[in-house]
């Protein structure tokens, strides 16, 4: 460690060795914790994880990262769809946290955030202990807006109608729902206006389980009902596969504003259109911040998104906490996507890593993303951007000429996006 770190760690004084968590995690038991720098990172998703893994690597593991995450293993929420449309099972789609702990010395504590006091600059676990920060990385993605879906309040009818918009219960459980409509069925998907995790996600699931009835339920028939007035992503892409592919199989409706579910009628009701009866219905509700960001009052744009500033993705409103992911108002045309997210970390990295040093973080970061979507079992099609940091705008701007969508549906990207997948998963875990 360097002179200048060591100054302001011992100035800071918050840091908890690994090894002690337990007994300085006590409440108020930040005294004489030792002069190294301790980053906490809540959420293992694609923003936390990278993030936890970068901190440690990039800094020669001079600085204790400690992940806070509840669940077991990581489970990607991209190829899900293909676990809902029967190609893929979980287990291709579940990553173990391992590699973190014992290449990267993570030191992963399985729990849930419950408080951050960002004046202590601690965090408080469902499990009863506190952990002091120098900094704090927030990426805990998003969680769902029910207000204005009475039906959907209660946790049980959320069982039966599955958002399968987190991988995890809910994937098995829209899968398990397909499995046991009867062939002549129809299942019928909701999408939220935009902004959403994932744009092009509701119609690379509407081709998986168009795929699934096609090869198994031909009597069976998909329908997308939008809440936006087009496809978001790759429409004309998607139009053209739906034509190709899955002629009278697939039905959209756009423009179609959910306004309730009567669950046990299995029925869907809108602002101005008829409602829609189907045996299997999938609502993805309206989203925001994770709660865990909303309740830690980083939230401050429209009620929904954490602002940042985009140099070290600081929260505007809390200093030392970082905001990464699905969680923030995004920039211009920045989509809410596991890759972008995985570079917000990356830019927050380096930048704590510069402050924890004193110097100023890198002035003109540049992030891109690339998402693959499945429009059959083997033909993929993809929209790709890069997104460099404007002064004067103080946001990423799109580079113009870069990125760009593909000509058509094709299997040389099916293997790309596999190949994707398993990079990003080895990038943020291995
Ligand atoms: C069907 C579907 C397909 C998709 N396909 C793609 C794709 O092809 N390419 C792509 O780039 N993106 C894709 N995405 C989007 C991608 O999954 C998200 O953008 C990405 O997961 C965002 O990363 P994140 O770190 O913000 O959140 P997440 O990856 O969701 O991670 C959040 C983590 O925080 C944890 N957490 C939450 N609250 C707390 C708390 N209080 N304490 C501790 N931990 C907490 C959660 O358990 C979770 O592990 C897809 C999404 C869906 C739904």
């Amino acid at each position: 460690m360097n002179d200048s770190r060591r100054r302001i760690l011992l100035a800071t004084g918050a840091g908890i060795a690994l090894g002690t968590l337990g007994a300085c995690a006590m409440p108020g038991g930040r005294a004489g914790a030792p002069a190294r720098a301790q980053v906490v990172v809540v959420g293992g998703g694609y923003g936390g994880a990278t993030a936890a893994k970068y901190i440690r690597m990039w800094s020669d593991n001079t600085i204790d990262v400690v992940l806070v995450e509840p669940d077991a293993a990581f489970v990607s929420c991209p190829f899900s769809n293909l676990v809902i449309g029967g190609t893929r099972r979980m287990a291709d789609i579940t990553v173990p946290y391992d590699g973190l702990e014992r290449a990267h010395g993570v030191r992963r504590v399985r729990d849930t955030d419950t408080r951050i006091d960002t004046a202590a600059r601690k965090v408080s676990l469902a499990g009863g202990a506190t952990i002091g920060y120098d900094k704090l990385v927030v990426s805990p993605g998003i969680d769902f807006m029910y207000d204005d879906l009475p039906g959907l309040r209660p946790a049980a009818a959320r069982e039966q109608v599955p958002h399968a918009w987190k991988a995890g219960p809910q994937t098995v459980a829209l899968r398990r729902q397909l499995e046991a409509m009867p062939d002549g069925g129809v299942f019928a998907m909701a999408i939220p206006r935009a902004p959403y995790r994932c744009p092009p996600g509701p119609y690379e699931r509407a081709c998986m389980v168009a795929a699934y009835f096609k090869r198994e339920k031909p009597r069976s028939k998909v329908l997308v009902l939008d809440g936006n007035d087009d496809v978001t992503s790759k429409g004309k892409l998607f139009k053209a596969a739906w034509a190709e592919h899955y002629k009278g199989l697939i039905e959209y409706r756009p423009s179609h504003t959910l306004m309730d579910v009567d669950v046990p009628g299995r029925e869907l009701r809108f602002e101005f259109d008829d409602p829609v009866r189907a045996a299997v219905l999938n609502v993805i509700p309206p989203q925001r911040a994770g709660s865990i960001a909303v309740e830690a009052g980083l939230v401050t744009a429209n009620d929904r998104w954490c602002e940042v500033n985009f140099i070290d993705f600081e929260s505007i409103v809390a200093s030392d906490v970082h905001v990464l992911g699905d969680s923030i108002q995004p920039a211009a045309e920045m989509p809410k996507s596991g890759h972008m997210a995985n570079q917000h970390a990356k830019v927050a990295a380096a930048a704590i890593l510069n402050l924890l040093d004193g110097i100023a973080p890198n002035p003109a970061p540049v992030v891109m993303n690339t998402c693959y979507s499945f429009v059959d079992d083997r033909n993929v099609i993809h929209v790709a951007s890069v997104h460099q940091y404007d002064a004067e705008k103080k946001q990423p701007m799109p580079v113009q000429g870069a990125g760009g969508v593909s000509a058509a549906a094709n299997e040389i990207e099916g293997k790309a996006a596999l190949a994707w997948a398993r990079n990003i998963w080895a990038d943020m875990l291995a």
